[in-house]
């Protein structure tokens, strides 16, 4: 019957454009840095950048630890569960052939505070609960900033910790706590992402667009749809860290500036590694008229 046989071949070619486009529109962190002028970073067609070298770490698994006071303002128990789950989310990602390599070692507590100074030393992998002060400059309200220090040349991650401004915002733990508080486990997973090496997607669905309210279907919403990975954000993890402890492939990639003014991103060369920092941000106020 022609008639459904067109049909057939229309479907066909609509299913392959859609696996073409899907198969790279997440984004890496390299390291050719937008916020930079002299990069001069270029971008694909999913806005990623698409000059420099993938960051990423050298070995598995990937050490975080707590900063041992965690945060006064929430259930230290509760908080601590966020973070632990926002972690196995991604490293519990099941491929095509199994489980993601990707793995995580929650390290001994960090007994002092990250300092206030941004050029500051602090112990690596931490976790910070900013209580009393969110010590960047940021134009819009950020909720929380994973920072790395990676090799220039090499891409390879050294340093990495994420701090979360629970100064300025209120988190929740749980959907009885109402929807209009900023999950915490949502936020840490996207800035799990970053710390694996994911740059932000304009994918509305991915857990690593630069808003937390970037995708109606998320802000104001369940739990589990606030803080559920995308099928894409699936494919990055296994692209990058494949079931097998192979090679990691090195798809199209892009900086943590994805989305221009979205966030505060800052990245200071120091002896030839550099410190990046990128943000995920609430959705910008509207101006009054
Ligand atoms: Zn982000």
């Amino acid at each position: 019957m022609p008639k459904s046989r067109a049909s057939s071949a229309v479907l066909v070619s609509a299913l392959c454009l859609v696996v073409a486009r899907d198969a790279s529109a997440f984004c890496r962190t390299t390291t050719c840095d937008p916020n930079n002028p002299d990069d001069e970073c270029r971008r694909n067609e999913n806005g990623c950048v698409r000059d420099g070298v993938p960051i990423k770490w050298s070995e598995l698994p990937i050490v975080y630890r707590f900063h041992g006071d965690v945060s006064s303002k929430l259930d230290p128990s509760g908080a601590r569960t966020a973070v632990r789950n926002a972690f196995d989310a991604w490293e519990n990602v099941e491929c095509a052939r199994g489980r993601t390599s990707l793995r995580f070692r929650e390290g001994s507590d960090i007994k002092r505070n990250k300092p206030l100074g941004k050029k500051e030393a602090a112990d690596k992998f931490g976790i910070f609960f900013r209580d009393d002060e969110w010590p960047h400059d940021d134009a819009e309200e950020s909720l929380a900033l994973t920072t790395q220090i990676y090799g220039k040349t090499s891409g390879t991650i050294d340093y990495a910790d994420i701090e979360i401004n629970t100064a300025d915002t209120d988190f929740r733990l749980s959907d009885d706590e109402g929807s209009t508080k900023i999950d915490l486990q949502a936020v840490v997973t996207h800035e799990v992402g970053h710390y694996i090496g994911l740059a932000h997607s304009n994918d509305p669905d991915s857990i690593m667009v630069a808003r937390y309210c970037a995708s109606a279907d998320r802000c104001g919403q369940s739990t589990d749809v606030a803080r559920g990975l995308s099928e894409d954000d699936r494919r990055a993890v296994c692209t990058v860290y494949p079931p097998s402890s192979g090679a990691a492939a090195e798809p199209a990639s892009a900086g943590c500036a994805q989305g221009g003014s979205a966030h505060p991103a800052e990245a200071v060369v120091l002896g030839g590694l550099v410190f990046l920092g990128c943000a995920l941000a609430r959705r910008r106020a509207p101006r009054p008229a």
